[in-house]
C-alpha cells in the first residue's frame, strides 16, 4: 500500500514534519494510527478553587495579568499568567460567571510569545498538572483554548513532542481522516461473527468519540484487531517452533563451567536448566520462556544452556535490550575464554571496522559465544552454525523480535524474563512458547528494606550513604531526568544531581550515567563501578533492567513518584543481589493518594507478582497504554486485564482464519 506523505497535510512544513517522526509517525495513514494516549473529558472542567494538587485538571479561568521575567541563570524567558476563575459552582453544577474563587498561576519557559496569546476577559480553558509552589496554585506548561460551552466534551490527548502541541495533533489527524479514511483490515465473515464495527468508524470514533458509546464500539474493534494480529502471529511462530532443531544438544559435562564459579546453582536453577536440557536433546528446536524475578540467577541458566549448545558444535548468542546489559553479560560470559570458548560482543556501538570483523567471525563460525544488543537479530548478520538464541528481559523486546529471533535457521529460542505477570496471560501472551520459571532466590538474600522519605530528609540519606560506603559497599541514586528541563524543573537532574553530590560526598567517588553517555564512557563507568572504583553512581533509568553489581547495597529513587511500580521493583532489583543487607529508599515531596498507595506497597512486598497486579489495580481501568511498566508487551490499544474478554475472542477468531492449524492463510495485513 503506498502511503500518502504528511506534506499532503496543510499546515506540516518540513520541521513539523521533523517533530511527527520522533513520534515515529512518518505518513498520514500513520498519523491516522496514533491512537489517543488518553481522553479528557471536559464535562469536569472546574473552578479553581477545587483544583486538586498534584493531579491533572481541567480549569476555566480568565487571565488577569501577564508577566515576563528572567529567573536563575537568564537565558531561559519565563512567561507568567496570573489566572482567575471567572465562576464558581452554582447549585445545578454548572459554572456561574464572574465571581472571582481563586488565583492560579500558568508558566512557560521559553515561550515568551505565550505572553500575547491571551485576550482579556475572555474564558480559557487550562489543562494540566496543578502544584503547589510556595503556596501557590501553579500548571507549568498547560494546554490551553478558548472556552466554549458546546465544544466536544470528549477530547482526545496523544503523545506530543517538542513543537506539536495537542490542538495542532488533532488539528492534523482530522485532516489526515478527511485525506484518508481508514480502509478494512478484516475478513468480512469475521466482522460480521463478531459483531464489529467497521475500520472507518472505528478510527474515526477512537480520535474523536460522538459519544461513549462510540467510543466503546470503536475500542473494541480496534482491540480486538490488535490481538488477532497478534494471535495470527502467535500461531505462525509456533508452527515454526514445530521443526528440527541445528543442534541437538547430548550429553554434557557442566562440571567445566560450574568450576568457574564459587557458589552452587540453587535447586530451581537446576530445575529449568533440566527442562532445557529435555527441550535440547528431543530433536525439536526448544521455544522456552524462563521468568524469575530479579535476581534470581537467570544469567547463569542462560550460561550453562549457551554452553551445551556450544559443546555440541552450535553457536549461541544473547541479545539483551540495552548496551548496558549487554556489556555487562559481555564482560561475565568472557568467563568461558577460560574454557576455550571464543565470545565475541556485537552492539550499534562498535564502528564499522571492529563490527565488519565480529560479522566476520560469526559467519565462519570463529566466534561460538556471541553477545550483543538487538543488533543481532538484523538482517546482516549470518551464523555459520546458528544453534542457540537467547533474549535477556525479553519484554523489552516483543513479538517482533522474537519472529526475527525465529528466523535464524533451526536454533532453540530460550527467552528470559523478570516480568511477573500471571500465569494465565503468560500462557495466551506466550501461547507459542513453554514456561519454566525460577521459584526461588539464591540462599543467603535477605529482603531490601524499602522506606519512602520526604526531600526534607535528604541530609540524613547522605549520612547513611556515607556509613555504607565506609563499611566498602556502594549506592545508586536514580533521577527520572536527563538534564534540567525548564518544563519539569521540579524534577531532580541526574547532570544537577551528579553534581551536588560529588560537592556532598566530596571525599568521595561520584560517577553520573544516562543514556546520552557514549557508549565506550558507559562502558568505562560500568567496569569501574563493577570493580568497586565508583562509590556513588548517579544515574537514570539505563541501569532499570538486570545490571549486576553485588556489592551495591543501597538504592536512592528520586522523584519516585514519577515511576510505576514495576519500574521500581526492577530498580530495586538492582540491590540485595549478593550477602550484604541492601536498602531501598524512594524519595517524594508528592502527596498524590496513588504514589502514597505504591509506596506503600513498595515497603510492604518484594514479591514482583503480587507488585505488578497491585499497580494494575491502582492504574485501573483507564490507563490504556503504559504496559511497558507493566513488563508486558506494549500494545497499541488493547489492555490485557482490561480486554480479557476480547482477548478470547481474537483467539478464537485466530482459530477460525487459521483453521486451528497455525498455516498462513493471513486474513490481517
Ligand atoms: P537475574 O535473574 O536478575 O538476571 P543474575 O543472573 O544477574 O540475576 O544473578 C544475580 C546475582 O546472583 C549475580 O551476582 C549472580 O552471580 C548471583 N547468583 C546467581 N546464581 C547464584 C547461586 N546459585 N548462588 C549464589 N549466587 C548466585
Ligand atoms: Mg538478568
Amino acid at each position: 500500500m503506498a502511503l500518502t506523505e504528511l506534506s499532503a497535510i496543510k499546515g506540516i512544513g518540513v520541521t513539523r514534519a521533523a517533530s511527527l517522526r520522533k513520534l515515529g509517525i512518518n505518513s498520514v495513514e500513520e498519523l491516522i494510527g496514533h491512537f489517543p494516549r488518553t481522553y479528557q473529558d471536559r464535562g469536569d472542567v472546574i473552578p479553581i478553587a477545587e483544583l486538586e494538587i498534584d493531579e491533572v485538571n481541567s480549569v476555566k479561568a480568565v487571565v488577569a495579568a501577564t508577566k515576563l521575567s528572567r529567573p536563575g541563570n537568564k537565558v531561559m524567558v519565563r512567561t507568567e499568567l496570573v489566572c482567575q476563575s471567572d465562576g464558581v459552582r452554582q447549585g445545578d453544577g454548572s459554572l456561574g460567571t464572574l465571581l472571582p474563587s481563586g488565583i492560579l498561576e500558568a508558566v512557560w519557559f521559553n515561550m515568551p510569545y505565550m505572553k500575547n496569546a491571551f485576550k482579556s476577559g475572555v474564558p480559557y480553558l487550562f489543562i494540566g498538572k496543578v502544584i503547589s509552589r510556595l503556596g501557590k496554585l501553579q500548571m507549568v506548561s498547560p494546554e490551553y483554548e478558548p472556552f466554549a460551552p458546546d465544544a466536544p466534551r470528549i477530547v482526545p490527548l496523544y503523545h506530543a513532542t517538542a513543537g506539536l502541541s495537542q490542538k495542532m495533533l488533532r488539528k492534523f489527524v482530522k485532516a489526515a481522516l478527511e485525506i484518508c479514511g481508514a480502509a478494512e483490515t478484516l475478513d468480512e465473515q469475521i466482522i460480521s461473527n463478531y459483531g464489529l464495527c467497521s475500520r472507518e468508524y472505528a478510527v474515526r470514533n477512537i480520535h474523536f468519540p460522538e459519544n461513549d458509546e462510540a467510543f466503546f464500539r470503536a475500542r473494541r474493534r480496534l482491540v480486538f484487531e490488535e490481538l488477532l494480529t497478534v494471535q495470527l502471529r502467535l500461531r505462525r511462530l509456533k508452527k515454526r517452533a514445530a521443526q528440527q532443531a541445528g543442534v541437538v544438544v547430548e550429553d554434557v559435562e557442566f562440571a567445566p563451567v560450574r568450576g568457574l564459579f564459587s557458589f552452587a546453582p540453587t535447586e530451581a536453577q537446576d530445575k529449568v536448566i533440566r527442562e532445557i536440557m529435555g527441550d535440547m536433546s528431543d530433536g525439536f528446536r526448544m521455544n522456552r520462556l524462563v521468568q524469575g524475578d530479579v535476581g534470581s540467577g537467570k544469567t547463569l541458566i542462560a550460561m550453562l544452556a549457551a554452553y551445551a549448545v556450544i559443546k555440541n558444535g552450535g553457536q549461541a548468542a544473547l541479545m539483551a535490550p540495552t548496551d548496558v546489559l549487554a556489556a555487562q553479560h559481555y564482560r561475565s560470559f568472557t568467563v568461558l575464554e577460560k574454557l576455550g570458548i571464543r565470545v565475541a560482543f556485537l552492539s550499534g556501538s562498535l564502528s564499522r571496522r571492529e563490527r565488519m570483523f565480529v560479522l566476520e567471525d560469526i559467519k565462519i563460525g570463529r566466534a561460538q559465544m556471541i553477545i550483543g544488543t538487538h543488533a543481532l537479530i538484523q538482517s546482516g548478520v549470518e551464523f555459520y552454525n546458528a544453534g542457540l538464541m537467547i533474549t535477556d528481559e525479553q519484554h523489552r523486546f516483543g513479538v517482533r523480535s522474537r519472529e526475527n529471533l525465529a528466523k535464524k535457521g533451526a536454533a532453540h529460542v530460550l527467552v528470559m524474563t523478570a516480568t511477573p505477570i500471571p500465569r494465565s496471560l503468560a500462557l495466551i501472551l506466550y501461547g507459542d512458547m513453554d514456561i519454566s520459571i525460577v521459584d526461588s532466590l539464591p540462599l543467603g538474600r535477605t529482603k531490601v528494606d524499602t522506606y519512602a522519605i520526604t526531600t526534607a530528609h535528604r541530609d540524613r540519606l547522605y549520612t547513611f550513604i556515607k556509613a555504607q560506603i565506609d563499611e566498602g559497599r556502594q549506592a545508586y541514586v536514580i533521577c527520572p531526568t536527563i538534564e534540567n528541563s525548564e518544563a519539569l524543573e521540579t524534577l531532580e537532574s541526574v547532570t544537577a544531581m551528579a553534581k551536588s553530590l560529588t560537592d556532598v560526598f566530596s571525599e568521595y567517588q561520584v560517577a553520573c550515567m544516562h543514556g546520552k553517555v557514549n557508549p565506550e564512557q558507559r562502558d568505562e563507568i560500568m567496569t569501574a563501578f563493577s570493580e568497586g572504583k565508583i562509590d556513588i553512581l548517579v544515574s537514570t533509568t539505563v541501569v532499570e533492567v538486570g545490571v549486576n553489581v553485588p556489592n551495591a547495597t543501597i538504592i536512592a529513587v528520586e522523584n519516585a513518584e514519577r515511576f510505576g511500580l514495576a519500574q521500581l521493583h526492577q530498580l530495586r532489583g538492582r540491590v540485595g543481589r549478593g550477602e550484604h543487607k541492601s536498602y531501598c529508599i524512594l524519595i517524594t515531596d508528592s502527596k498524590s493518594k496513588i504514589c502514597r498507595e505504591r509506596l506503600d506497597a513498595m515497603k510492604n512486598s518484594n514479591d514482583g507478582f503480587y507488585i505488578s497486579e497491585l499497580d494494575l489495580k491502582l492504574r485501573g481501568g483507564g490507563d490504556f497504554f503504559g504496559t511497558r511498566q507493566h513488563g508486558l508487551p506494549e500494545f497499541k490499544i488493547a489492555n490485557l486485564y482490561q480486554d480479557m474478554d476480547i482477548l478470547k475472542e481474537a483467539q478464537a477468531a485466530a482459530e477460525e482464519v487459521t483453521g486451528g492449524e497455525g498455516d498462513e492463510g493471513w486474513v490481517v495485513i
